[in-house]
């Protein structure tokens, strides 16, 4: 079961239920977890970009309960293998990260990081998407934003995932 979110004038993004997974098992599920983050992999085809694989904290990162950054060294490595192992097709999609929030939403610092980071880096896509994992029980607890030149802003599920509840997933 995938979610499905609409990117104005980008088309339609797909988040695989692997990757929902890797969220929600890296939820902070107290106050004292810190938090977690990655980078989401992925690849577009027909107007449509999916979201099929997402990185998991490396030792290296510096986690807090407020912050997680991310060793950018590493990061990148894992960007450029990826890119040449797939021969072009698996790309950075962009990045997510943990919050100690039931509905989550980024911080004034995160969206400032976001801005940053998409100035300085050079993209497969002309935007990044950024993700926010809340800490509740289901799955998909996600305030899901894109980045580009005009700034940030949230975009549009359509639809929820049917036949998950408390976190489990019934196929
Ligand atoms: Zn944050």
């Amino acid at each position: 079961m995938s979610l499905y979110y609409y990117i104005h004038g980008s088309g339609l993004l797909e988040i695989k239920e692997v990757a929902l997974e890797t969220f929600f098992n890296y939820k902070q599920r107290s106050f004292f977890h810190t938090e977690s983050g990655g980078i989401l992999f992925g690849y577009e085809y027909e107007g449509r970009i999916c979201i099929d694989s997402v990185t998991v904290p490396s030792p290296k990162d510096k986690r807090g309960v407020f912050h997680f950054f991310r060793d950018k060294r590493r990061a990148q490595e894992l960007v450029d293998h990826e890119f040449i192992r797939s021969q072009g097709k698996h790309i950075y999609i962009g990045e997510w990260h943990t919050h100690c929030q039931s509905r989550p939403a980024p911080s004034s610092k995160d969206i400032y990081e976001w801005r940053n980071a998409f100035d300085k880096s050079l993209l497969n896509l002309d935007f990044m998407v950024c993700i926010v994992v809340g800490n509740t029980m289901s799955l998909g607890n996600l305030w899901v934003g894109c980045v580009d030149g005009f700034g940030v802003r949230q975009i549009d599920s359509l639809s929820h995932c049917e036949g998950i509840s408390q976190g489990r997933v019934d196929d």
